[in-house]
């Protein structure tokens, strides 16, 4: 079953259109990586899909439920952590996932069992005592995380759930995230291309309010990073350099020096070929081989190949 759909969903704020016709259809179970620069669209997204802000143009449904900005029955289906959430300090972590639940109307007994669960799956039931002003950045995201579940959402959305941690921090909140995977379906918003790469299934690139793409991850990095040979020989490389550019099968030859080794990277369009062709060519220039590996592309290159070359359009 689809999870998220939107038609044609446009945002203006005056002359700008922050979204710009975007169309998506989710499936539920995923876990959706939503990347962009700043200023993209993001954070305008997905105030859009949980009704927090009212569309200029196009519609959304979660859930199969047409989002609108006073459906109550949406507010129970859908979770939501702000980019930047707000607390009371000085309540404590315990004390403040139990209003959460007073506000969803939860009956006091099973308010008191969610919070207990929550506390112990953001890793915090040891910490549920203390003022949550004294939380650390990542406790206070995942005391956000357990605030946005506490109604059992069907869809959860995350805006930047990361961007002001530490990698301590992030990777506690992504493997939090992770766990979720059996109860909700997760759209989290961000910049961080490793954090896609970490935990996201499927990734829709949104730039100037437009969605680039949208594919599951594995598929996008295979479809449109060109794979790269990394080759350390000693000494200097112009001769083999000049030799691989000028081959078919030879995208791009990146040459750079350190101490006493030239550093090849070259890009393919015919990995076989490649790895046959390439021991030899550097087995006949005479030249001493340091160092031969084949690079597993990243989804940073297939980000900047796609914004990059849209922005230079
Ligand atoms: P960031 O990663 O920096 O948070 P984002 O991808 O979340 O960026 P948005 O915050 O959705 O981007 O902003 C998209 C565009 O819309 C930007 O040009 C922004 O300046 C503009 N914008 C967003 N909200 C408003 C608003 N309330 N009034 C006017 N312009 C806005």
């Amino acid at each position: 079953m689809e999870a998220i759909r939107c038609e044609g969903l446009t945002k203006h704020y005056g002359a700008i259109a922050a979204v710009d016709g975007l169309n998506l259809v989710i499936e539920e179970g995923s876990i959706f990586g939503f990347l962009g620069p700043n200023g993209a669209g993001k954070t305008t997204t997905v105030r859009l899909l949980t009704g927090l802000s009212r569309p200029s143009r196009g519609k959304a449904w979660v859930m199969g439920e047409e989002v609108t900005p006073t459906s109550v029955s949406l507010r129970s289906k859908v979770g939501y952590l702000p980019e930047e959430p707000a607390f009371y300090n000085w309540m404590n972590g315990r004390e403040f996932l139990i209003y959460v639940g007073e506000l969803f109307h939860l009956p006091s007994r099973e308010n008191k069992k969610r919070c207990d669960e929550l506390l112990e799956f953001a890793g915090l039931s040891e910490a549920a005592s203390r003022r949550i002003g004294g939380y650390s950045r990542g406790m206070r995201q995942r005391l956000g995380l357990a605030q946005a579940l506490m109604n059992r959402p069907k869809v959860l959305f995350l805006d930047e759930p990361c961007s002001a941690l530490d990698p301590i921090g992030r990777r506690e909140v992504l493997d939090t995230i992770l766990r979720l995977k059996e109860e909700a379906t997760v759209f989290m918003s961000t910049h961080i291309l490793a954090d896609v790469e970490r935990i996201c299934d499927v990734v829709g690139i949104i730039d100037k309010g437009r969605l680039v793409i949208e594919e599951r991850t594995e598929e996008l990095r295979d479809r449109f990073a060109q794979p790269i040979f990394e080759l350390h020989l000693e000494g200097e490389a112009h001769s083999i350099t000049r030799l691989l550019q000028s081959l078919p099968w030879v995208a791009k030859v990146e040459e750079e020096h350190r101490d006493n080794e030239a550093v090849l990277h070259i890009r393919v369009s015919d990995v076989i070929t490649a790895k046959r062709e390439l021991p030899k060519i550097v087995a006949e220039s005479g030249l001493i081989l340091l160092h031969y590996e084949l690079m597993s592309p990243s989804l940073e290159e297939v980000f900047i190949e796609l914004v990059g070359t849209r922005g230079e359009e």
